[in-house]
Order: C-alpha cells, then sequence, then structure tokens
C-alpha cells in the first residue's frame, strides 16, 4: 500500500472518474479530484499532493496557467499533462514549465501508469534524500550542541582541576553544576574520613534556612543510596517533606580510586522531567573531575599540614639540623642551625654541605665511623667554642640528615670531674705511700704471729691496688693534659710485635692464639711510642681477658688513604648494644657475666680513646654480643714531608 497521493484533473469528469477509479485506487493510490484549473491549484497547495495529472484546456484556468501559479507559489509538484489538443508548441511549453510527460489523448493506459510510477519513483527518491539530508543535519546539529557542551566541561575541569585550595575548589564544583544542568539547587556532601559521616560541604542557590534543611538531607534517601552504591540517582515527582518545594534531584557520586567520597546533588523545582540522560552524563563527567580535583587538594592540605608540623618542630628545637641530598647540597637548615652557621636559612638552601658547616666539620663527620644502620656520630667543636654532639644519618630517598646537639655543658662537667679527681688522687697518694711504707715496715717491729701476717698481707695488697688506681687516674689526668706526649716518628708494626710479644705468655696461660697480620710498608705515624704500647696493650689485654679460653685473638694493621688503621679483633663475650656508647666513658664497666668477674676498674678504654685523639685519631668498637668485638682506631699518617725525630 503506497502513501502517495495523486491529484487528477480534468474538465471531463468522466476522464477523472476513469482515471481515478480503473486505474489509481486500484493500484493503492490515494485521489484528489478537480474538474477546474482554480480547484486544481487550490488542492495542490493546500493538499501538497505527491504527483498532479493535468489537463490542459479548461475552463477558468488552462493547465498552463495552473503551472504557472504553482510556479509562482513555490510548489514543486511533478505533473504529467493530458490534453486533447497537443502540439510540438504545446509540448514545448509544457516541458518548459517542468513537465515530467505529456500525453496526447487518447492515452495508452500502459504509458500513463509507467509515467505515474516512474515519476513517483522520482518522488519518493527525492523525499528520502530530503530525509536523509535532514536526519544528516539533525546528527550534526546533536554534535555540534555535545561538542560545545564538552568544551565548556573541559574548560570547567581545566580550572576546576588547578584549583588547591579545598573550599574555593568545592564552590567553583557547585557552581560549575548550575552551569551545566540550569538546577536551582546544588549541595555537595563529603565523606569525613575521621568520623567517616557525610558532610554537607558546599551548596548554592538557597538561603539559610533552606541549608539547615539540605543539611539534615545527607542523610535521606537518595544521598545514602548514591553514597552506598556509587550509581547515579535520579529521582522525579515530589518529596516527602511536605515543606520541601523542590520536585526532582540528579544525585552522582563523586568516585577517586579509593572508592566513593561524597555526593554531588542538582535539585531542581519542575515537576515533569528536569533532567535528561544528557544531564545526567554531563553531571557523571564533572562529577569524575571533581572527585580528582578535590582528591588532588585534600592531599596537598595533607602534605601541607606534614610539611608546616614539620617547620613547626624544627624551628622550635634546640637542636641543629641540616637535611641534604645524596650530593650532599643541603636542601634545609632550621633557625638554630642556621644561627650557629651564621647564615640565613634561605641562603642555605643548595649550597654544598661543606660549605654550610665548614669543611673540617665535613671531614670530622665523613671519617667518622658507620653504625650498622650508617649513621655516624661524632663530637664537633665549632668556631663558637661550643662542642656538639653531631649525628648523621642516612635517609631513603632523600639523603641524609645532621642532627647536632649542645654538649658543651657535658665537657665542661667532665672536664670538672676531670681537675677534681686529678686533685682527689693526687692528694691521696702521699698518706697511702705513709699507709705502705708502715705496712712494710710492720714485720722488722717483731714477729708477727699467722692471723697478724694475714691482716697485714691483705691490707698490702688493697694499699697497692688504690694505688694502681691512682696511678691510672693521674696518667688519664697526664694523658689529658698533653703531658709525657713528645711525638716522633712511630713505626706501628714496632709497636704491635712489642705489645704481642709481652702479651703472648699471658694469652698462652689463658689458652688462648694471638696473631697479628701487618701490610707490608706500613706507613709511620707521628705519635708518642710508650703512649702508643699504652693503646695497643689495653685493647689486647681486653681482648684476653674477655675472651674465653680456646678463642682467638687478632692484631692487624694497614694503610687506608691518609690514615694508618691498628683494630684487635676477638671471639669473645661481645658488647650489648645498650653499653656501646658507654664503654669509652672513665669507670664504666659493663654489667653481666664474663666482664665483671674479671678485675679492672673501667679506665683503659677511657686511657686508650683519650691517647688516640691526643694524636688526632679516632676509636670505635664493632661487636656483636656473644660473638665477639674488633676494636678498631686509625691515626693521620706521618705527613711526607716532615723530619724524623
Ligand atoms: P676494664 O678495666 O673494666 O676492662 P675498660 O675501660 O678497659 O675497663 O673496658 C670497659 C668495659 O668494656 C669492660 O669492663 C668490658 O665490659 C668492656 N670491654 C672492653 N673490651 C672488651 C672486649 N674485648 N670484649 C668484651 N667487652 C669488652
Amino acid at each position: 500500500m503506497t502513501e502517495e497521493t495523486i491529484l487528477i484533473v480534468d474538465d471531463d469528469i468522466r476522464n477523472v472518474e476513469f482515471l481515478r477509479d480503473s486505474l489509481l485506487v486500484p493500484s493503492g493510490y490515494t485521489t484528489l479530484c478537480a474538474t477546474n484549473g482554480e480547484e486544481a491549484l487550490r488542492l495542490a497547495l493546500t493538499e501538497e499532493p505527491d504527483l498532479i495529472l493535468l489537463d490542459l484546456q479548461m475552463p477558468k484556468l488552462d493547465g498552463f496557467e495552473v503551472l504557472e501559479a504553482l510556479k509562482r507559489e513555490g510548489g514543486e509538484i511533478p505533473t504529467i499533462l493530458i490534453t486533447a489538443h497537443g502540439s510540438e508548441r504545446v509540448a514545448v511549453q509544457a516541458f518548459r514549465l517542468g513537465v515530467r510527460d505529456y500525453f496526447p489523448k487518447p492515452f495508452k493506459v500502459t504509458e500513463i501508469m509507467e509515467a505515474v510510477e516512474r515519476s513517483l519513483a522520482e518522488v519518493r527518491l527525492r523525499k528520502e534524500k530530503q530525509q536523509l539530508a535532514a536526519r544528516v543535519e539533525a546528527i550534526n546539529r546533536q554534535l555540534e550542541q555535545r561538542v560545545k557542551e564538552l568544551e565548556i566541561l573541559y574548560g570547567i575541569s581545566k580550572s576546576v582541576t588547578s584549583l588547591l585550595d579545598l573550599d574555593t575548589l568545592l564552590t567553583r564544583v557547585v557552581e560549575a553544576t548550575t552551569y551545566v544542568t540550569g538546577a536551582e539547587e546544588i549541595s555537595l556532601f563529603l565523606l569525613d574520613a575521621d568520623t567517616q559521616e557525610l558532610l554537607l560541604r558546599a551548596i548554592q542557590g538557597v538561603g539559610d534556612q533552606q541549608a539547615r534543611q539540605v543539611k539534615r538531607r545527607s542523610d535521606n534517601a537518595v544521598v545514602r543510596q548514591v553514597m552506598g552504591t556509587g550509581q547515579v540517582a535520579m529521582i522525579h515527582g515530589p518529596r516527602s517533606h511536605k515543606t520541601d518545594p523542590l520536585q526532582a534531584t540528579l544525585a552522582v557520586p563523586l568516585k577517586t580510586r579509593g572508592g566513593t567520597i561524597g555526593v554531588l546533588c542538582a535539585s531542581s523545582k519542575a515537576a515533569m522531567q528536569p533532567f535528561s540522560d544528557n544531564d545526567r552524563f554531563l553531571l557523571s563527567v564533572l562529577a569524575d573531575f571533581a572527585a580528582v580535583a578535590i582528591e588532588n587538594a585534600s592531599l596537598f592540605a595533607e602534605v601541607e599540614e606534614q610539611r608546616s608540623k614539620l617547620e613547626t618542630i624544627l624551628a622550635g628545637s634546640q637542636d641543629l639540623i641540616v637535611v641534604a641530598d645524596d650530593e650532599a647540597g643541603v636542601l634545609l637548615v632550621n633557625p638554630a642551625a642556621a644561627e650557629a652557621f651564621c647564615l640565613e636559612a634561605q641562603q642555605a638552601a643548595g649550597r654544598p654541605l661543606h660549605d654550610v658547616i665548614g669543611s673540617e666539620a665535613f671531614d670530622r663527620l665523613f671519617r667518622g665511623p658507620a653504625a650498622g644502620n650508617g649513621t655516624r656520630n661524632v663530637e664537633l667543636p665549632l668556631m663558637d667554642g661550643r662542642v656538639f654532639h653531631a649525628s648523621l644519618s642516612p635517609v631513603a630517598d632523600v639523603g641524609c640528615v645532621l642532627i647536632m646537639r649542645d654538649i658543651t655543658h657535658l665537657r665542661e662537667l667532665d672536664r670538672m670531674k676531670s681537675d677534681f679527681v686529678a686533685s682527689i688522687t693526687h692528694d691521696l697518694r702521699s698518706p697511702l705511700t705513709a699507709v705502705h711504707g708502715s705496712l712494710r715496715l710492720l714485720p722488722q717491729l717483731g714477729q708477727l704471729n699467722e692471723e697478724q701476717l694475714e691482716f697485714a698481707q691483705r691490707a698490702m695488697r688493697n694499699v697497692e691496688q688504690m694505688d694502681e688506681l691512682i696511678s691510672s687516674l693521674l696518667d688519664i689526668g697526664r694523658i689529658e693534659a698533653g703531658l709525657e706526649m713528645e711525638m716522633a716518628s712511630v713505626r706501628l708494626e714496632e709497636v704491635v710485635e712489642e705489645v704481642v710479644a709481652n702479651l703472648q705468655g699471658e694469652a698462652k696461660s689463658k689458652g688462648l692464639d694471638v696473631d697479628a697480620v701487618i701490610a707490608d710498608d706500613l706507613s709511620l705515624v707521628r705519635g708518642n711510642h710508650t703512649r702508643l704500647v699504652q693503646v695497643i696493650s689495653n685493647l689486647l689485654d681486653n681482648a684476653i681477658r674477655y675472651t674465653p679460653p680456646g678463642g682467638k685473638v687478632l692484631v692487624r694493621a694497614g694503610d687506608d688513604g691518609d690514615e694508618v688503621w691498628v683494630s684487635v679483633s676477638d671471639t669473645g663475650v661481645g658488647i650489648p648494644a645498650h653499653a656501646r656508647d658507654h664503654i669509652f666513658d672513665k669507670f664504666y664497666r659493663v654489667e653481666g657475666p664474663g666482664t665483671l668477674d674479671s678485675e679492672g676498674m673501667g679506665l683503659g678504654l677511657a686511657t686508650v680513646k683519650s691517647i688516640v685523639e691526643k694524636h688526632g685519631g679516632r676509636v670505635w668498637v664493632e661487636t656483636k654480643e656473644g660473638e665477639g668485638s674488633t676494636f678498631r682506631f686509625v691515626l693521620p699518617k706521618m705527613p711526607a714531608d716532615s723530619s724524623e725525630g
């Protein structure tokens, strides 16, 4: 069944009826009929038939006049002319007026029907073309609109994602939502990370009173639904709340990789479907951008908070703190450090560490022994006379941090203690010598019985021990004062051999093996032979005392850069971690089996440290409890141009 309409025009009604009833209606066409030109023109203009079968000779308006009038009115309807008065001239004029076909009467039915089909096929084709063009145009318009919307969204998202202040960002997001959806009220809820409560963080388009209502809405069904499912929700129709004039809500989740962090709601008063699928799409895209921006801004705020906390801590610290990168370029100095090194905190950044703390301090620091975790601890005197305990620790992905604590007062106390001990010991010496002399003379006064003799001998042993203690203390005092420290060139291999020979007997008697391995061509050092014998003796004596029978003791010496090193290793009891920082202190002895049952006063290592430091060297220990210890000290090599003597 075709839907095409054909207008039949002929002043002879019989012709009209014939064409209509015998040909066109049976073929399925709809027909309109006119028996004069005027009616034909009216029907053509009002009904817009698909084809006109037009007679030429008619009263009032003839066929040509109808065609001309139609042309004037802009109507372009395919026409087949049928006339009893055909001629060459008529045919030419007809075609000039756009007639498709021309048939003189009497016509052949088949010819007419073929012509009708031909014309209508053209009409159909033209209609399809027009429809297609209209569809393409509509799609184009839609695409243009979409591109425009996306451009706007892109612009909004660009301005939103560059914001780092969370409150400004949230305000901008709700403004953008108003712009994109045209909704009357926009609200943005965010999940509070600490309380896990959904809080209203930004709102637009409502007064204070309504804002309070919106606040309540954070626990309403749609917001909770979106928060729970992470899916967009669109509701239309009146809300249950009577005073709430808003009729429709479009709520989209704000999602990050970690989950849903909030909900963005657009609400409108319009009762009938005010939000389209396109609104839903646009708001979802905007919400995705907004979520990323909110996450960025929150992270930035967190980092800022940490940074400002750290800055407050650094600013308030009395310790000097310097952070440097892997190339020892300064990244940060705290105010205390800036003041100590006489510079502005900002000036220090980017400068080499040795420039900031001074190359002497830098050298001491990096020459210091590194503990297992890479931390170096040394004592650093500064130009202003203060003494610092400096600790340089590696920091992963940053470089290192130097923390310096002022220990000037501790050193002062140390000095006062040394002075006190020195004067006391000095004063003790004379009465002790008198007691010692008297005890020695006692047997000459007459025969002592067994008990008297035992008391006298015990008193004598104690006096000798005290004398030894006083000698050691006086000795340390002299070392600290730099007395008896005449320097000359010393061959450390000779010192090592002398000490090993001296203590070999003691080691053997305890069932210990003592070996010495000394590098060939060991460099000379500038030092005091006697004091250096004392250093290695104390270390070797300790190694023998604190190593159970059957163990091994090894003394080694070698060159390293511009230093000479000596180490004394044993397979003995080792030193617990808590004691390692104290063993070089005076009178410190480790509490525990294997040490306190051995005789000693806790002065040996303090003496070693004093002597080594007087030689410009350093001493430290590497040890593991129960597995043994290695004491190592380094001394600067004797400069090549200094003369022996
Ligand atoms: P002491 O007279 O007690 O040996 P030192 O100053 O020589 O005094 O040593 C201090 C403490 O260090 C000792 O009491 C001991 O606990 C510990 N110590 C020293 N050397 C060793 C070592 N080789 N092995 C284990 N512990 C040691």
